[in-house]
């Protein structure tokens, strides 16, 4: 996997190179849009300005048009040539000529009509402020001496323009009179007054003859380079305004038209398509940069990712292994301890099959007596009934075998119960009956108690109870029990064991109690360990106790001790109470509470 360095340095080339590239492309692209917001906007303020110039042409031409033939016309009409026939006295017709000079200039909208002889006696004129003047008069005469027609622009120092048209009228070929018609610019002055546009003309000379501007007429219009450098200036009024300078030669005139548009538009535009084309470079570049901020952060995510992944991968593996490890170690230790509990279980079930016999043993002395007693009444019984015979008394002989015959059945059932409790014991527990197993033991316990003068007493609710164990280690357990109180009681005229059996919930409660001294209290919690003993040598090992609560536990129950109030000891064993055929024990429990 590369470095983190490595690609922050390929993340910092590609961010270099993409700014590089972003800031060429914006540059392209904002020169671009200028440029052809630029054309776009110029196209179109020249194309209205030149809509402007091409009517505002035309109707400065019509006007001119009307007035250039209307000289040539008069000076060929017969009452405009005897107009300059003189009276009998040599006086001019100057009455006549002004009345047809005023009629000619109101009918054609004339700034003025003009009668003169050929070497400028004036005849007559209508309003007469250019002719009397003089102004131009020299040419327009000479003119129309040479038969062309005159033309000419004119302006008086008051301010008044005009443009007249001179033609000589000639009688009989002979020149005798010029007409001049001055032309009025008002009504076109007054038309380019309504266009927003400035609109002038100026002469060959560069002087404004007519204009919409009143401050230009008259004077050589100023132009300038404007600050940008681009468009021409023109002087408006105060301030150098830069202004888009359309201009239509009047070949005829030798005149120039001029509308000066406003380039605000196109400033306007180029700044907007700047502006817009800017936003969307820095919008586009910021967009780039975030997509590979993104893109960068993503790529350091799932490297990230995959090295959390490699970790975790190792990590699994490697408690995977010491799992493994840890796993057989524990199947090796399980197997170990399974072995040491099958020979812990084989050695308890030795002990307690050992702890059986011994107490067999320690029993063996009364129960030989057990046997003894009987075979001592048998042999008297048969003795007697010898002797009987012998008298030929068969009805006592009969009484007698009668007798040997119970004493036989008494000694057989003890010599199968020794048999029996001298077994080994199986693992298998299941429902056995209370009574039979108590009665069994105390088969064998009991002459021990005899012979130390200890009463057994059992209650009969132990015949109703059937409990979840193995009668071979239960009887074993009631053994022990009434063994070790015999112990206590030996030597004592009242002693007196008792055996009883109540329910408790699910369970069996069995007490095996006694009137002897009971245990002491610094001992009490010690009797169920294994070796503690109170007992002299050759009398006891302690391990009695020791294997009733293990036979107890694997049944499922419990015992513990304590001494009566009234005194002696009273071992309380809970068992499981068993389910039988005839129905669970718990109906024989309710009875036995009951
Ligand atoms: P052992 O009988 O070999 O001593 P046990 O484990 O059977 O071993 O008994 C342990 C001890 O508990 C006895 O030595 C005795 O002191 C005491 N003990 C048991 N049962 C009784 C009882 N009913 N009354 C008084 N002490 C008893």
């Amino acid at each position: 996997m590369q470095s983190r360095a490595s690609i922050e340095r390929r993340f910092r080339l590609a961010r270099s190179t993409l700014f590089i590239v972003w800031a060429l492309a914006s540059m392209a692209v904002v020169f671009w849009s200028v440029r052809a917001a630029h054309d776009r906007a110029t196209v179109d303020v020249l194309q209205k300005a030149g809509e402007t110039l091409s009517v505002q042409t035309e109707t400065l031409t019509g006007v001119l048009d009307k007035y250039r033939l209307m000289s040539p016309l008069l000076s060929r009409q017969s009452s405009v040539a005897s107009l300059f026939i003189r009276d009998g006295d040599g006086n001019p017709q100057a009455l006549d000529a002004r009345h047809m000079a005023l009629e000619l200039a109101g009918m054609s909208a004339a700034k003025d009509v003009a009668f003169l002889f050929p070497d400028g006696e004036i005849l007559g004129h209508a309003h007469g402020a250019f002719v009397e003047d003089g102004v131009g008069l020299h040419e327009l005469l000479e003119a129309a001496r040479q038969g062309r027609l005159g033309r000419m622009a004119l302006a008086l120092p008051d301010g008044e323009r005009s443009y007249a048209f001179s033609s000589g009228v000639r009688r009989n070929g002979r020149l005798v009179g010029v007409v001049i018609v001055y032309v009025d610019f008002y009504r076109v002055e007054a038309a380019w007054a309504l266009s927003a546009y400035p609109i002038f003309v100026t002469d060959r000379g560069g002087t404004v003859l007519l204009s919409n501007q009143p401050d230009w007429l008259l004077k050589p219009i100023g132009r300038f380079k404007s600050a940008a450098g681009t468009e021409p200036a023109f002087r408006f009024g105060e301030g150098l305004q830069s202004r888009i300078d359309l201009t239509r030669n009047l070949p005829l005139l030798g005149w120039d038209l001029h509308v000066l548009a406003d380039p605000a538009p196109v400033f306007a535009a180029r700044l907007s398509a700047g502006t817009i084309a800017t936003l969307a470079c820095l919008i586009a570049g910021l967009l780039a940069l975030i997509v590979m901020r993104r893109n960068e952060n993503a790529i350091f995510r799932a490297r990230s990712d995959r090295a959390t992944a490699l970790r975790l991968e190792r990590l699994v593996r490697d408690r995977t292994r010491a799992l493994s490890v840890t796993n057989q170690s524990l199947s090796r230790e399980v197997e170990v301890r399974r072995t040491a509990e099958t020979r812990l279980r084989k050695t308890q079930a030795e002990l307690i099959q050992a702890a059986k016999l011994a107490a067999l043993g320690q029993m063996s002395a009364a129960l030989s007596h057990e046997f003894n007693q009987p075979l001592a009444a048998i042999r008297s019984y048969a003795d007697n009934a010898v002797r009987f015979l012998d008298r030929g008394d068969t009805g006592e002989v009969a009484g007698n075998l009668g007798r040997i015959n119970s004493l036989i059945d008494r000694m057989a059932e003890l010599s199968r119960t020794l048999l029996a409790f001298a077994r080994k014991p199986g693992i298998i527990t299941g429902p056995v009956p209370l009574g039979h197993v108590v009665d069994e033991a105390l088969l064998l316990a009991r002459p021990s108690a005899r012979a130390a003068g200890v009463m057994i007493e059992t209650a009969e609710s132990l015949a109703r109870f059937h409990v979840e164990g193995g009668r071979i280690r239960l009887s074993q357990v009631f053994v022990n029990l009434v063994n070790n109180a015999v112990d206590a009681l030996t030597g004592r005229g009242d002693g007196c064991v008792r055996i009883e059996a109540r329910a408790d919930g699910d369970m069996v409660l069995v007490t095996v109690s006694d009137n002897g001294p009971g245990i002491a209290a610094d001992e009490i919690g010690q009797v169920f360990d294994p070796f503690f003993t109170t007992k002299g040598v050759g009398e006891g090992i302690g391990i009695g106790l020791s294997i009733v609560d293990n036979i107890i536990r694997d049944f499922g129950g419990s015992i513990r001790v304590f001494n009566r109030d009234e005194g002696g000891a009273c071992f309380e064993i809970r068992l499981r109470a068993a389910e039988t055929d005839s129905g669970t024990d718990k109906g024989a429990v309710a009875a036995g509470a009951g």
